[in-house]
């Protein structure tokens, strides 16, 4: 039954005839685990899509960036640079290599890692860096590939939010050594559960392709000469993803729209700052980010939690990580001015690709009575 009240979610999959016919070609193949055709067809279409000469699918997009760090040889004593502003799990992988994350502020507009603080940050112990094109906005990769190349260190792009996103026409995953997307539920495009990596380097492809699957010896099965992981994907999530990247075009249509959409019921209201773009770049908003203004952290919390009784899902941007327990050490809010402050104040709001016009409409309007409730517009 039509409901104009019904509640609308942050992000929904978009999910169609054709990942259900892909999905159940897969399973009536009986190759439901992880050998199977889509593996291969997946991997094939994803690498030509970002234009690398190799793609491995992987259960998801965190051990993603741990085999990453393992084909790299990132070690104990080792340190890697990441944004301050990011999801929990790109400094996790660091973690899981006994590495030290060391963090770093972002540019104000791309929400992206700063590549002047890159440059100060690296050390004769820095190993590597990983840029996060976060919420869809692509970190400036040819200053941060130029600046790693000169230092010696590698460039591993956390691309989970980002599919298709570009610079200077140029995709993301396809810039550093190695790019890492998620397949999560609420990503671009999805497989439940799954993640993929990309390269040109076939050493690379190699290794990860051995230590994904037990590090199995690819002359003599059942023999292993160092520990490796399960981390393979199935063929039945492989068939969702073949679908899903049929579709991607359309999605990342709908998602400019989206974009739009906000941009022009939000115009009277310059205190709300809206996902911005660098010039050259190719945005894909994964999720719609409003700034909001003069807002303290437990203002924007009220606004979350009043969204909520109305109806509508919204979420915080991510916490600068040197705020939680374990990354607690690792920097201090002086060191980060711009994430503290853009963090405090940043609310995503629903931008999933069936959302319509009506819906966008209620969000902002349902927000503007709460903001100017609490004097905020
Ligand atoms: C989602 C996400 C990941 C992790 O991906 P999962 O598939 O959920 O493990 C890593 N980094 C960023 C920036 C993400 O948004």
């Amino acid at each position: 039954m039509f409901n104009k009240d019904k509640f609308i979610p942050i992000s929904a999959p978009s999910l169609t005839n054709l990942e259900r016919e892909h999905l159940i070609a897969a399973y009536d193949s009986g190759w439901i685990s992880s050998l199977g055709e889509y593996i291969t067809k997946f991997e094939k279409s994803f690498a030509d899509y970002v234009g690398v000469s190799y793609a491995l699918t992987v259960s998801n997009g965190t051990v993603g960036l741990h085999l990453a760090l393992l084909a790299l040889g990132i070690s104990s004593g080792d340190e890697v640079i990441i944004p301050a502003l990011t999801f929990v799990a790109t400094a996790n992988a660091i973690k899981y290599m006994g590495a030290t994350p060391v963090l770093v502020d972002i540019d104000p507009v791309s929400l992206c890692l700063d590549e002047g603080q890159l440059q100060k940050a690296i050390t004769n112990k820095t190993k590597a860096v990983i840029p996060v094109h976060l919420y869809g906005h692509p970190a400036n990769m040819a200053r941060i590939c130029d600046i790693a190349q000169k230092a010696g260190i590698h460039v591993v792009e956390d691309a989970a939010e980002a599919h298709g996103a570009k610079i200077d026409n140029q995709i993301v995953g396809s810039w550093g050594s190695l790019g890492v997307f998620s397949f999560y539920g609420n990503k671009i495009i999805t497989t439940g559960e799954g993640g993929i990596i990309t390269t040109n380097d076939r050493d690379l492809y190699q290794k990860i392709k051995s230590l994904r699957d037990h590090a199995m010896s690819p002359t003599k099965r059942y023999w292993h000469e160092t520990v490796g992981y399960n981390y393979r994907m199935t063929n039945m999530q492989a068939a969702i993803g073949y679908a899903q990247l049929l579709r991607i075009e359309e999605i990342l249509l709908k998602k400019q729209q989206i974009y739009h959409w906000y941009k022009d019921l939000l115009r009277p209201y310059p205190s709300l700052l809206l996902n911005q773009s660098k010039a050259n770049v190719s945005n894909v908003y994964w999720l719609i980010c409003v700034q909001i203004q003069n807002c303290s952290e437990n203002e924007r919390d009220l606004i979350i939690s009043q969204l909520d009784m109305k109806g509508i899902g919204s979420r915080p941007f991510f916490y600068p990580l040197h705020k939680m327990p374990m990354y607690k050490n690792l920097c201090s809010d002086f060191d980060i001015p711009i994430t503290i402050q853009v963090s405090s104040q940043g609310i995503n709001l629903p931008s999933f690709y069936d959302i319509t016009h009506d819906e966008v409409k209620r969000v902002v309007d349902t927000m503007v009575l709460i903001l100017s409730d609490m004097g905020k517009i």
